[in-house]
């Protein structure tokens, strides 16, 4: 996954690029319980949209975690409780693989 010679990866997020829409249809093909395991709360999350000040607020926010002592990262997406605000990490290549494998009932 090097960009360079050095081993550099250069991120960009539009690889990763996933519309609001796209991800809760992928949330709905998964079945994904949407109960909150720390609060019980049913049904109620934000998902967060948005990588820049200015960008579209229709494509989800891109996370990249680093991996300690490489050059090598994961990349997610994410979602909070609105009632207690836990954290839910969505792993962004699943989610792609999925829409590939599931394009929308038009493309069909
Ligand atoms: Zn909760």
């Amino acid at each position: 996954m090097s960009d360079t010679e050095d081993g550099a990866v250069n991120f960009d997020p539009e690889k990763f690029r996933v519309s609001y829409d796209d991800f809760i249809r992928f949330l709905d093909g998964v079945s994904m319980s949407m109960v909150c395991p720390h609060c019980g709360t049913s049904g109620a999350w934000n998902v967060f949209t948005g990588n820049a000040d200015g960008s579209d607020d229709q494509v989800l926010t891109t996370y990249k975690m680093p991996i300690a002592g490489t050059n090598f990262y994961r990349i997610s997406f994410a979602m909070s409780c609105e009632n207690c605000g836990t954290y839910r990490s969505i792993y962004t290549q699943r989610v792609i693989s999925w829409l590939l494998d599931n394009p929308p009932a038009a493309e069909i």
